[in-house]
């Protein structure tokens, strides 16, 4: 066990409370609390609409679906993400096409980067809001318009994070979010994939539920008694009693985020005088969700990151690494590519704890304790 875990689950009787309501009302697949939920997420981001399904990864492939990717088409995606960003661009026979990210002190794609990958057969970007903060959307939508390229967000990391005013997930054509356990709305298993397009969601609901008319929910009110099949979907369906957690959580959301602000604010000031550790978007202004605390080690001490993980370890700090780069994985290695802002990044980047409880007198430690081991 460590003393101070990577992260610690938001819940609370509440969330025990909702799902033995879900329990006792006798309906327990999608329906009403699946609905609802669905409801407060798209007027939260300020969304057209939200459809909640089984977890992320199926939100990504359905974008790739609705957006009419398919068998040869490039998409242009980073490498510093969760493997699902790429591999949803692959169960459509599309081709992943790494970009690299812009700097240490800005972990995200860079737009420039995105423009040399552009050939005649790219039709989407996909963009990752590393950590929560805001890719140059303004300079990335502008690209996907000179150049007729749809774009998907996958802001799994990002819940109500802010850009120019709009909520990440909005800014794009489609907006994917995941509720795993260690995301900042934790339903066990969930997903989101939001649209301001009316036919693009049809689509998504249509293929969520093996491309049937109707939802068995709908059917056991007397909406309709028949359906007809009129694609081959699948089963993406989120269930009801994840939607009840999830509506509990959204309402944790807004207090949980601004105690997170607090944290990093904290660890600003805690490493204000450690140079040799690098603390991406330092002084980012803006509201972000502050999913992971990512720092970067320095030149003079970047080579001895595992070796200081493991002292963090010992010290009794648990840590990660966001991520290992994709394009490393063996599936990927076929797209032999140059990426290496992305490579000295990765290599050198540690994932320190993050939860709204995380103390003042812990983030000290924490950084008392990474000093002297960048120092040692
Ligand atoms: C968590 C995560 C996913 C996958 O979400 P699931 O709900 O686990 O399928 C995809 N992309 C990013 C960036 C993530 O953090």
């Amino acid at each position: 066990m460590y003393k101070i875990p990577l992260f610690e689950l938001n819940y609370g009787a509440e969330e025990e409370a909702a799902v033995l309501e879900t329990l006792r009302s006798k309906w327990i697949s999608t329906g009403p609390k699946t609905a609802a939920f669905e409801k407060e997420f798209a007027s939260m981001l300020g969304a057209g609409h939200a459809l909640a399904l089984a977890n992320c990864t199926v939100s990504l492939h359905l974008a790739m679906k609705i957006l009419g990717i398919g068998p040869g088409d490039e998409v242009i995606c980073p490498s510093l993400t969760f493997v699902a960003t790429v591999n949803a661009i692959r169960y459509v026979d599309a081709i992943p096409v790494f970009a690299d990210i812009r700097s240490s002190s800005d972990p995200t794609m860079d737009p420039a980067d995105i423009r040399k990958r552009i050939t005649d057969r790219t039709r989407a970007i996909v963009v990752m809001h590393y950590a929560g903060f805001p890719c140059a959307m303004d300079e990335i939508m502008e690209i996907a318009h000179q150049h007729g390229l749809k774009v998907v967000e996958d802001a799994c990391h990002g819940p109500l994070s802010e850009y120019n005013g709009k909520k990440l997930g909005t800014i794009g054509h489609v907006g994917c979010f995941s509720f795993f356990s260690n995301k900042n709305i934790s339903t066990g298993e969930g997903g989101m994939l939001v649209t301001d397009d009316d036919r693009l969601l049809e689509q998504a609901k249509l293929l969520r539920s093996h491309g049937m008319t109707t939802l068995s929910y709908e059917r056991s009110k007397g909406h309709s008694t028949g359906y007809d099949v009129i694609e081959s979907g699948y089963n993406y369906r989120m269930d009801d009693i994840r939607a009840s957690l999830g509506l509990v959580q959204l309402h944790k959301l807004s207090a949980d985020l601004g105690q997170r602000a607090v944290v990093r604010g904290w660890y600003e000031e805690a490493f204000a005088d450690v140079p040799e550790v690098i603390i991406p978007f330092r002084g980012h202004e803006g509201f972000v969700s502050n999913y992971i605390f990512v720092v970067v080690l320095d030149e003079t001490c970047g080579h001895r990151r595992d070796e200081i993980r493991n002292s963090l370890h010992q010290a009794g700090i648990q840590t990660s690494i966001h991520y290992p780069p994709a394009h490393r994985f063996s599936i990927f290695s076929q797209n032999a590519v140059q990426l290496p802002v992305t490579e000295s990044v990765a290599d050198r980047l540690i994932t320190l704890p993050m939860f709204s409880k995380l103390s003042r007198d812990e983030v000290v430690y924490i950084a008392e304790t990474m000093k002297q081991l960048t120092r040692g």
